[in-house]
């Protein structure tokens, strides 16, 4: 079944390595609601028989949103879809957005998993990374929403200027500490456009050169491993049964829709994008008509890099499917590359399928763009 995205474009402050779409004036939020639900109406009239079972309130900040803001877009999600009755509901969220009311508030409004922007366990790498809330606040907003949440992930970045394998080591075990379900690990991006790319090229910061990346992307997986999370994509680590159902749509290439500014959405091969920009999609909306920027109708060749890439980033290309999706035999049409990535331990394989071992998860960019990216 197919998901949907729904992107709350608004954060209190922006941190400086960010470079997603948000806006921090949240005097707009009434205007924004209005234009999210028409564009949510105007959708439903042509998917009408489709059913969803996950909804992802990504941002931006979902959490700046009150509990009964959140429930309105459910109930309006509801009345303009059909959403099975088990569907992850997951809620992105800021440690400083909380006090255990509005936990209990989003569970009754019908959230199910929380993904709390942590990014550290450390005071003094939260203050580089410009964050809002303190080592102590994430720690006081995972305990409190465990108490209305049995499914909660936390967000890491690591490989920061001059961080060490102790840092890490201190906010890996802080998380898994907390007993979280989930937990994603990226590594610091120098995105341009953001504060900190400006501070990069003004030599004031500096980034970790690829090697040392490589020894801390190792230490991440054995540890979160070895704390009992399988490692089901690149950058993300789950308790058993808690993989993130949502993003395995993505990853598993399947539909989705995506409502609000700068979302995406993708059904049977095609891409629609939306306006990036809030004002753009006011104004398409206002006048009744979806805000719609980019149309890319993937051709065949695109479609199954992306296929590709996206499967062996995380759960691997199973035969089956993989024929099913295209009519060819994935072994004889990657015969070469196959056979080497086997040979060297970058990847394993069995009777139905084929998958990137840890040490090639560690390479993964590397090897989709070296053997299987058109
Ligand atoms: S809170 Fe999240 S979305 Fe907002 S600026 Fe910070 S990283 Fe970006």
């Amino acid at each position: 079944m197919p998901g949907i995205y729904i992107h709350i474009p608004f954060c209190r402050k922006r941190c400086n390595y960010c470079d997603f779409y948000f806006i921090t004036n949240l005097k707009s939020a009434g205007r924004f609601l209005a234009c999210l639900k028409t564009e949510i109406t105007i959708s439903s009239e042509q998917e009408k028989d489709e059913s969803y079972d996950s909804v992802f309130f990504g941002g931006g900040t979902p959490s700046v949103l009150p509990a009964s803001e959140i429930d309105s877009i459910l109930n309006h999600l509801h009345k303009n879809f059909t959403l099975s009755a088990d569907s992850e509901i997951t809620l992105e969220a800021n440690p400083e957005d909380f006090s255990a009311v509005k936990f209990r508030d989003y569970a009754e409004a019908g959230i199910n998993r929380i993904s709390f922007g942590v990014q550290s366990f450390l005071d003094s790498e939260l203050k580089f990374l410009t964050r809002q809330h303190t080592a102590e606040d994430a720690m006081n907003a995972v305990r409190n929403a465990s108490v209305y949440f049995g499914n909660i992930n936390t967000d890491i970045i690591y490989s920061l200027p001059s961080q060490t394998i102790k840092d890490i080591d201190f906010s890996l075990s802080a998380a898994a500490g907390l007993n979280v379900s989930h937990i994603s690990a990226y590594t610091l991006t120098f995105e341009e456009r953001t504060p900190l790319y400006k501070s990069l090229q003004k030599n004031l910061v500096k980034k970790n050169p690829e090697s040392l990346e490589g020894e801390f992307y190792g230490f991440v997986s054995e540890k979160l491993i070895s704390s009992g999370y399988g490692h089901y994509e690149v950058s993300n680590f789950a308790r058993k049964g808690f993989e993130c159902r949502h993003n395995l749509k993505y990853w598993k290439y399947e539909n989705y829709a995506g409502f609000g500014p700068s979302a995406h959405s993708m059904k049977n091969g095609i891409r629609r994008n939306n306006f990036r920009n809030i004002q753009d999609y006011y104004s398409s909306l206002e006048k009744g008509i979806l805000p719609v920027e980019e149309k890319i109708i993937l051709t065949p060749k695109q479609k199954k890099s992306e296929y590709i890439m996206l499967a062996l980033r995380s759960s691997g290309i199973y035969y089956n499917d993989y024929s099913k999706t295209f009519p060819e035999d994935f072994r004889e049409e990657f015969g070469k590359p196959f056979e080497v990535l086997l040979k060297e331990n970058f990847a394993e394989s069995n009777e139905e399928g084929f998958f990137l071992t840890e040490k090639g998860y560690a390479v993964a960019d590397e090897i989709i763009s070296k053997y299987f990216w058109t």
